[in-house]
């Protein structure tokens, strides 16, 4: 990888959160919107690193695999959504031409750090899995968990280590590699904290 970085922005949206209990275990509901026409089986083992990752950090994760078709989204994930549901978009490639070219998704969020949507570019999640000799699946399984954590942990929320570097050097990749890539202490308090100021999880 060299000093080749991949780096994530945070876009500004409004949404909404309210309030939740305190003590418990906190379970996010993702939805998963595949557009770039993933393999089922690179999905899942996404799916099952990022859920792994944010196991580590005390946070389930209940996944929601919503069909797209020409024609919008599957009734079933209409009907399973709600307002306090996150979601990854997985787009082919950045849909923003502003974006440098190293970037692997984003997260959308407001001048509060309010947010309920990212996105990950396939694209260049399939080129740096090549460049590194790793598997397509357990990198974007670590995106997808690190653009999570931009909505989970809200406003100014890269850290100088683990998987909320802004730039994810050699060292990062060689952690992602080996399943070693994780939420630092300080962002696991920051995320229980926010999860019990807001409905964004549920408890169990
Ligand atoms: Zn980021």
């Amino acid at each position: 990888m060299g000093r080749t970085a991949v780096s994530f922005l945070a876009f500004v949206l409004l949404t909404g959160m309210s309030l939740a209990a305190e003590g418990q275990e906190p379970v996010i509901m993702v939805a998963v919107y595949d557009r770039a026409n993933m393999k089922p089986e690179t999905l899942l083992s996404a799916e099952q690193e990022a859920g792994r990752i944010m196991n580590s950090a005390g946070v389930s994760v209940h996944w929601l695999n919503c069909q797209t078709t020409r024609h919008g989204v599957g009734d079933d994930c209409l009907n399973a959504t709600n307002r306090e549901t996150l979601s990854v978009t997985l787009l082919v490639k950045s849909p923003h031409p502003a974006l440098k070219s190293e970037e692997m998704g984003y997260a959308l969020q407001d001048r509060n750090g309010h947010g309920s949507q990212c996105s990950i570019f396939r694209s260049r999640v399939d080129e740096i899995a090549a460049l590194a000799h790793l598997s397509s699946g357990r990198l974007l399984g670590a995106a997808i968990a690190h653009e999570l954590g931009h909505l989970l942990k809200g406003l100014d929320s890269h850290s100088p280590e683990g998987i909320m570097s802004a730039h994810w050097y050699k060292r990062e990749i060689q952690a992602v590699r080996r399943g070693a890539l994780a939420f630092t202490s300080a962002d696991i308090e920051q995320i229980h904290a926010r999860l019990r100021q807001t409905s964004l999880a549920s408890l169990k």
